[in-house]
């Protein structure tokens, strides 16, 4: 190993920010063999359980023999292959948007739309929870990126007011993915359309989760099919399957097609997980019962862990963040667990912000009520193990409201000293 990859590695070490895989044997199921050891998975995106479903397993297999293992290229290129339709006009349909389009993955799905959007002449506003995705399209896009203050509806007014020749684009997550609180939609939208910008919604945590079906917060606001929000769902979460679309209006669709540089230099989904998202998708729409199942077993967990000492009082959803603070000791929780049964992976800078290092747990529809509240008193007995008394935590909104302990004041008074600097 070269000298220089030696010692970068070896401060990953010091910092405790060293990070490895681990290995899964089988499916993304409530149980599963992890390095060997069963366990119950507390932290997997695989919401509604339907990555395993005989259906879309089924679907995926069918397709891999009817059109192959792949696409071939880029549809720009290649062509649109009759099932990337199929899915595409489901998607609009459940997502009341005029059109959507298929990405490889809701990584290069937020590259494109903020790389598309946010050209040059634009001011593109990004929440500072924002997952990492949309902060590398802030740094793709042409025009000016500024970051306000996590759901600060009022900074983000300020920001606009600072720019008023500028066309905005404000980009956020729905559901956050490592703090599992809502954005104020109603809010953002109005704001957004007075100054005549677009509202990007990233949904890859809510689409199947949260709001009327599973439609997402979008729909839950009554925003869907407005002409000036762009919504960005993924196929690898609830819909256990791999990519992510855009639904957005025709005219947005066709900006995409012609100028989003991941679907034009990128290959096309292939098709037995566009297959497979298409089959997990007929399944939510004809049992919508899995949303609801999904949101009481959230319940559940949070009273458990409540009842354990933990504060999770910021999360309204399935993901719900215990948070620790410092990286080895979220680490120290983890192995913890782990050794009792369950896992949740720590999360560490940079995913979330220094001194907000947490476990991320993520709740499935496929897990019991008992597996729920058992995991529950597992965590607060590791915690004591660890060295840590669950009522220590940081609260939730704490680590969502800002970095090392910073008050409103002082941290609403360093952003409006430095408003606009890149994501
Ligand atoms: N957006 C959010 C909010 C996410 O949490 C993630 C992945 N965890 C993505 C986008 C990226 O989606 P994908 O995994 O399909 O690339």
């Amino acid at each position: 190993m070269s000298a220089e990859i030696e010692q970068r590695l070896a401060e990953l070490d010091a910092a405790g920010l060293r990070r490895r895989t681990r290995l899964v044997s089988g499916p993304q199921g409530a149980r599963v063999v992890l390095d060997g050891k069963p366990v119950l998975l507390l932290c997997s995106n695989n919401y509604l359980g339907l990555a395993d479903h005989p259906r879309v397993r089924e679907a995926a297999a069918d397709a891999a023999m009817r059109w192959g293992a792949g696409a071939g290229g880029s549809r720009l290129v290649s062509g649109t292959m009759t099932i990337h339709q199929r899915l595409e006009e489901r998607l609009a349909a459940f997502k009341g948007s005029e059109r959507a389009l298929l990405f490889g993955s809701g990584y290069l799905a937020n590259l494109g739309v903020i790389g598309s959007l946010g050209a040059a002449g634009t001011l593109v506003c990004s929440d500072e929870l924002n997952h990492a995705s949309i902060v590398d399209g802030c740094r793709l896009a042409r025009g000016r990126t500024a970051v306000y203050a996590h759901n600060d509806v009022e900074h983000l007014r300020w920001l606009l007011e600072q720019a008023p020749e500028e066309r905005a684009v404000v980009v956020t997550d729905s559901v956050f993915s490592m703090d599992g609180d809502v954005a104020p939609l109603e809010e953002l939208s109005v704001l957004t359309r007075s100054h005549g910008g677009w509202l990007v919604v990233d949904e890859a945590h809510a689409t199947g989760c949260f709001g009327p079906g599973g439609r997402g917060a979008i729909a839950e606001a009554g925003l869907d099919g407005e002409e000036h929000v762009v919504v960005v769902g993924t196929l690898g979460k609830a819909l256990g399957a791999y990519g992510a679309f855009v639904a957005a209006s025709a005219a947005v669709r066709e900006l995409l097609v012609n100028t989003a540089r991941p679907f034009i230099f990128s290959t096309a989904p292939p098709p037995p997980a566009v297959a497979g998202a298409l089959a997990a998708l007929e399944l939510l729409e004809e049992q919508p019962a899995r949303v609801g199942q999904l949101q009481a077993g959230a319940r559940v967990l949070r009273d458990e862990l409540a009842r354990e000492g933990f504060d999770v009082a910021g999360s309204s959803t399935q993901i719900v963040p215990l948070v620790i603070g410092d990286a080895a000791q979220a680490m120290a929780l983890c192995e913890a667990a782990l050794e009792r049964g369950v896992f949740a992976q720590a999360i560490r800078p940079p995913t979330v912000p220094q001194g907000t290092s947490r476990l991320r747990l993520a709740v499935m529809a496929s897990h019991t009520k008992e597996e729920l509240r058992e995991a529950a008193r597992t965590l607060g007995r590791a915690a004591l193990q660890a060295g840590f008394r669950p009522g220590d935590g940081m609260p939730v909104a704490a680590a969502a409201r800002g970095r090392d302990g910073a008050t409103e004041g002082v941290r609403r008074a360093t952003l409006v000293a430095a408003p606009l600097r890149v994501a």
